[in-house]
């Protein structure tokens, strides 16, 4: 990256950066992505993990939104058949509800309309029957039946280095844990940053022609222009064992406590509640889960299953995110605010702002199209046309057909489980990692007992994922972090071991990655001594 000038310089390697820079590669521009962290990181790996229509902007009269963010799950669902599935959703109707049944009845209508019709299916009513007997543990009281519909789940995290890695193979150089720290400015325009190698600590220079914020909720920091384009919100989940709610299906709920529009997800063993959204104006590194947001969504989900009695010490784990919202004219709650994106440029700085997982894609396409005309500005060269990011698969993504490759796992000798743990995480590329448990049997022990996790996948995600530190690996490699009660603390020595290994660690390097991730997780359960304090 030091050596020769870049066409475009992305900064930031959330879900919007790793899109930015895989766009940018493919039409052919000379194009480099740092990330300060590790990929996803930031938001990216600590959303709701959906790729949807967005039902709920409806009520906002957002057409366009869900009209594209509709088109774009259909792509999703494509191009990354393994890290975006579809899922289907319950949502109850209770007498009394916020929003009427007639409402509710036109809103989906237009939501499958808006889909074109061609959403894994189109939406159902149920009676009150048809649907307890899908989901027996709802509240009785005042339910009047309700809404079977489709959207989609995803693995933000594993997306997000998806599309890092596509940037990569398109020709583009891709690296975390590299913090920009200043720009470069000649003329009054940004010519280069001033960055930090932040494993090493040496600091270096890049050109580039067009530098790219794509920082999501840092971006206002970063840009040349103080005044604040975002208003940002918190955004917080917990997990709990799905064992203690019962639900089968993704259910969508209003809350009980609030009226807001909510969800309790199927993860596994897993089942995950959220999410908050409350104002945020502190550092986006410090957000987290609070005593607050842990009684809001436990109380919101008891409402809706009474006899799931949910307490805190069911919760297996919890995280937050801020959403990178832009501001809007007006003051308005915020729930209320657009989840739409806006590209702008401050002296030869391109910042692109707002927007979500879902149509990442789309923001990626304007921004490249705003830097592809000022390149054209600057040394009058051709504006290459779109790239097919909507055809080309993400890398792993190339098969329609997961059971085939499931079937060839367990063929391999992976017992089902692990066979589709493997293919949901790596698509096609999982033979890569059966050959790699196949050629050491440690390799073929799971990471921890009871997961399907193989230490395989730690191994490949070091050699072929980018991941640095053992948290990378626990945490947005795999989701075992959250996934795990404990947070597989007990396991991690021994991960150390085995990936220091690899990655040819000192023993204080073995003893650092171990203090970072204990620390990750007081950071993630800090919440518990917030609510003992309540008590
Ligand atoms: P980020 O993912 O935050 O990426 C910005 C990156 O920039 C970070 O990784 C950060 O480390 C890096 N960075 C910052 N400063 C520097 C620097 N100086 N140098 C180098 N790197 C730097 N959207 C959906 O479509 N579906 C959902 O279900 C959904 N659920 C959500 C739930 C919650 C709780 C939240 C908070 C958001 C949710 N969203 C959802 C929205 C979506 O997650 C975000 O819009 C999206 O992830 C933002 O991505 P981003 O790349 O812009 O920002």
């Amino acid at each position: 990256m030091a050596e020769r000038p870049l066409d475009v310089l992305v900064v930031g390697g959330g879900i919007t950066g790793a899109g930015v820079a895989r766009d940018a590669a493919m039409r052919g521009f000379r194009t480099a992505l740092v990330e300060r962290a590790d990929f996803a990181a930031g938001t990216s790996g600590r959303s709701s993990r959906l790729i949807h229509g967005g039902l709920r902007y409806l009520e906002h009269g957002a057409l366009r939104l869900v009209f594209e963010a509709s088109r774009e799950r259909r792509i999703l669902l494509r191009i990354a058949p393994h890290l975006v599935w579809p899922q289907p959703f319950l949502l109850p109707v209770f007498a009394g509800a916020r929003v009427p049944a007639w409402k509710l009845a036109a809103g989906f209508a237009l939501y499958d309309a808006l889909a074109l019709l061609r959403n894994v299916k189109t939406h159902r009513w149920l009676s009150k029957r048809a649907l307890l007997r899908i989901e027996p543990g709802l509240r009785l009281r005042g339910l009047q039946g309700g809404v079977r519909y489709y959207d989609a789940q995803c693995d933000d995290a594993r997306l997000t280095l998806a599309n890092v890695r596509a940037a990569h193979q398109a020709g583009g150089l891709v690296a975390n844990y590299v913090t920009v720290e200043s720009f470069d400015v000649a003329d009054g325009r940004v010519r280069g940053v001033r960055a930090v190698d932040v494993t090493t600590g040496a600091r270096f220079g890049v050109r580039a022609q067009v530098v790219i914020n794509a920082t999501g909720p840092w971006s206002d920091g970063l840009r040349r222009d103080t005044r604040a384009l975002l208003r940002p919100t918190k955004g917080a989940h917990v997990a709990v064992l799905r064992s203690r709610i019962g639900n089968r299906s993704a259910v969508t709920l209003l809350s009980p406590v609030d009226g807001r529009v909510m969800f309790v997800l199927p993860w596994g063993d897993l089942a995950y509640i959220g999410t908050t959204d409350t104002d945020f104006s502190g550092d986006p590194d410090d957000a987290g889960v609070d005593a607050a947001d842990v009684v809001y969504l436990l109380r919101s989900a008891n409402a809706v299953f009474p006899d799931a009695r949910l307490q805190p010490s069911d919760v297996v784990s919890a995280w937050a995110g801020v959403r990178p919202l832009l501001r809007p004219p007006d003051e308005r709650s915020a729930a209320a605010i657009s989840r739409e994106h806006r590209v702008v440029e401050d002296r030869g700085l391109l910042s692109v702002l707002g927007g979500k997982l879902t149509t990442y894609r789309v923001m990626a396409a304007d921004a490249v199209d705003r830097a592809a005309a000022l390149l054209h500005a600057l040394d009058g060269r051709p504006v290459p046309p779109r790239a097919p990011t909507d055809r080309e698969p993400l890398p792993g993504g190339e098969t329609g057909n997961l059971a085939l490759l499931v079937a060839e796992m367990e063929n391999e000798g992976l017992p089902r489980a692990t066979a589709e743990y493997v293919v949901r995480l790596h698509g096609t590329e999982a033979p890569a990692v059966a050959r790699l448990a196949r050629s050491n049997p440690a390799l073929a022990q799971p990471v921890v007992p009871g997961h399907p996790a193989l230490r395989a996948q730690l191994v490949h995600a070091t050699r072929r994922e980018l991941a640095l530190t053992l948290t990378d690996l626990l945490m947005r490699r795999t989701r075992i972090f959250f996934d795990v009660p404990g947070h597989a603390v007990a396991e991690t020595p021994a991960l150390a071991e085995l990936i220091g290994a690899e990655l040819d660690w000192s023993a204080a390097r073995k003893a650092s990655e171990l203090a970072a991730y204990v620390a990750e997780v007081h950071r993630h359960n800090a919440f518990r001594a917030d609510l003992a304090g309540r008590e």
